[in-house]
């Protein structure tokens, strides 16, 4: 088993549940890093390569899965756009004693990330009712009627697996509430970070 020296937070909810946003906020922190994960999914318009992901044709995704590069991947929603995390973001990670490392992944990358035996933390970010999930995706607008189907089906897949593995859950109500919570999990309060 690998021994981690930093510390590696896998934080995963429905798409929707506002965990970008809590992300987002998360970030700010000084000991906070965020992984960039690679996929095959086209950029949205307000996307920046290599900031919210890395965006890459399927060619070049099968040949990093060739070359090992992934510690896992997944077809997220089974429309054939694949989504992985790098071992060179976790190796990156492990190596900084001070840092609080996150990888935002599905169930599923949390389940094989699971398997590799690294040590980790397991948040998943709950919406209040898959009612309001629903909502959160039409607003948002990003999807079309057929996408946010698939999502709503997945996200009650992926909250009654979060359970059953014992992920820590914290329900996002409200996006700063839910952050602060996250920041006591994982020792990131203020005063916490000015003692550091
Ligand atoms: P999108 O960015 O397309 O709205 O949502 C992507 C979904 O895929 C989210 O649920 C997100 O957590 C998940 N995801 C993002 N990156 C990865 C990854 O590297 N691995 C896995 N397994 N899931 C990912």
């Amino acid at each position: 088993m690998t021994q981690t020296t930093g510390q590696v937070v896998v934080i995963s909810g429905p798409s929707g549940s506002g965990k970008t946003s809590i992300i987002d906020q998360l970030r700010k922190h000084p000991r906070v890093r965020v992984s960039v994960s690679v996929t095959t999914r086209p950029p949205r318009q307000d996307e920046v390569d290599g900031k919210d992901y890395r965006f890459v044709d399927h060619d070049t995704f099968l040949k990093m899965v060739e070359e090992k590069a992934f510690v896992e991947t997944n077809d997220v929603f089974g429309n054939g756009y694949l989504y992985g995390s790098t071992w060179q973001d976790v190796d990156d990670s492990l190596r900084d004693p001070e840092a609080v490392y996150i990888m935002e992944v599905d169930v599923v990358g949390a389940s094989n990330l699971r398997a590799t035996g690294l040590g980790l933390l397991y948040i998943f970010i709950e919406p209040p009712s898959i009612d309001d999930l629903a909502h959160r995706l039409q607003n948002r607008g990003t999807e079309d009627e057929q996408q946010v189907a698939q999502r709503l089906a997945r996200a009650q897949e992926e909250m009654n697996q979060a359970r059953l593995e014992g992920a820590h859950i914290v329900v996002n109500e409200d996006v700063d509430q839910a952050v602060e919570q996250i920041k006591k999990l994982l020792g990131l309060e203020e005063n916490a970070s000015l003692e550091g």
